[in-house]
């Protein structure tokens, strides 16, 4: 039988506002999207923590405009009883800037990311500006830092993590973008992280303006639909200003926004 996890999102930084011009391709710049939300995830199964994704570091946050850092997602991690000093796993989706700063904090992890994203990273894909936008080259350095001090496993295609935990090749934001299936308490839910921003990406086929592959991002968006049945409320966008509302706070900022969310759980209102 397969294990059951519990899905936290840890709201670590908010964009307010953000036009639609600078967030689908063909966007109104009259449009207003409601801002992009920044998360962290990690994933609990009795006294097993995976880490989803770090976050940005805060140094990162505060040099982009319009951005407000709020905490550390190794704050939350805290609160949640997870010590970031002990984690032995965590998973990158991606290397974009805000999913891979403050690695520093997880001294005895184990890093997991797709090989086709350290290819792109490390290669050509590179000497585009464009391809080039959303990755830091000192992160990405730290991350190849990772694979000399054989901390860092790649992941090819599509498998099983953990009992209860499998991943998928999505790519299309980027060339190596993981999805995981976890199985919670009401079954599996995908969280896509960045293979979906906002769940109007696969609602309406709107596609995010920051992409390594258009092709594949679309096709990624209709393969989502599929893995959960078109159940969008299994399907866990990376930074949908939504998801705070549609879920169980589990704890909050002192500014009373939504600090931790309870992912697993069902939609608390849709
Ligand atoms: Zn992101």
């Amino acid at each position: 039988m397969s294990d059951i996890w519990k899905i936290y999102g840890i709201r670590y930084t908010v964009q307010p506002t953000r036009p639609a011009s600078k967030t689908f391709i063909w966007g109104d710049p009259e449009e207003e999207t409601g801002g992009l939300d920044y998360y962290s995830w990690v994933l609990t199964s009795n006294d097993r923590a995976i880490v989803v994704d770090t976050g940005a570091g805060e140094r990162k946050v505060k040099s982009a405009p319009g951005r407000n850092w709020l905490a550390p997602p190794t704050d939350a991690l805290k609160q949640l009883g997870v010590d970031p000093a002990h984690v032995e796993d965590v998973i990158l989706s991606h290397a974009h800037w805000d999913h891979v700063g403050d690695l520093g904090a997880f001294p005895k992890a184990r890093f997991y990311m797709n090989d086709l994203e350290m290819e792109s990273i490390t290669g050509p894909d590179m000497t585009y500006h464009l391809l080039r936008e959303p990755y830091h080259g000192d992160e990405t350095a730290q991350i190849a830092g990772l694979v000399y001090e054989d901390r860092l496993t790649f992941l090819s295609g599509d498998g099983t993590f953990a009992p209860g935990i499998d991943y998928t090749l999505i790519g299309g934001h980027s060339a190596g973008q993981l999805a995981l299936t976890v199985n919670t308490e009401r079954g599996p839910v995908v969280l896509a992280t960045d293979a979906i921003h906002f769940w109007q990406e696969v609602e309406q086929e709107r596609a995010f303006i920051v992409f390594h592959d258009l092709r594949k991002m679309l096709a990624g968006y209709r393969k989502l639909n599929r893995m959960v049945g078109g159940d969008l409320g299994r399907l866990l966008p990376g930074h949908d200003p939504l998801v705070k509302s549609r879920y169980p706070v589990v704890a909050t900022h002192a500014d009373g926004s939504p600090f931790i969310l309870d992912l697993g759980a069902a939609p608390i209102s849709w």
